[in-house]
């Protein structure tokens, strides 16, 4: 920005949005003879909305239980065991309808033994594994 009185270098010199318009100003200073300028940069973009709604991902992770019983399994560890209910807690299902028929679908049966009444969860190969040697059934 070239000073129009003195035709010195001007320098910008702070900016500031103006409430009403919405205009964005940039402030110039003349390095020679002190003058300012201000410059209109332009209305500011309008604001974001929040989004309206959530997506079928996190309605699903708040409340489908079978999603929340997938989720899980698919993050369960060789060689790490987990009882049922640090399972639940980990899978982040909530007591509600139907939550019992999510952990009973047979689809899991390969994550799950038991023994001496407790039901264990862990990766397939080591469910697999502690069946084979008899100590889950
Ligand atoms: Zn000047």
């Amino acid at each position: 920005m070239i000073c129009p009185r003195c035709k010195g270098k001007m320098n910008k010199n702070g900016s500031w949005t103006d409430k009403r318009s919405s205009v964005k100003y940039q402030k110039f200073t003349c390095k020679v003879c002190r003058r300012h300028k201000h410059y209109r940069l332009g209305p500011a973009p309008a604001p974001v909305k929040d989004p309206v709604g959530i997506s079928v991902t996190e309605l699903r992770s708040r409340y489908d239980n079978n999603y929340k019983v997938e989720l899980a399994v698919n993050k369960l560890e060789k060689d790490v065991f987990l009882t049922e209910s640090e399972f639940i807690k980990v899978a982040g299902i909530r007591a509600t309808n139907g939550y019992r028929a999510a952990l009973d679908d047979p689809k899991w049966d390969k994550n799950k033994g038991r023994v001496a009444g407790i039901v264990y969860y862990s990766h397939e190969d080591s469910i697999k594994q502690m069946k084979n040697e008899g100590i889950l059934t």
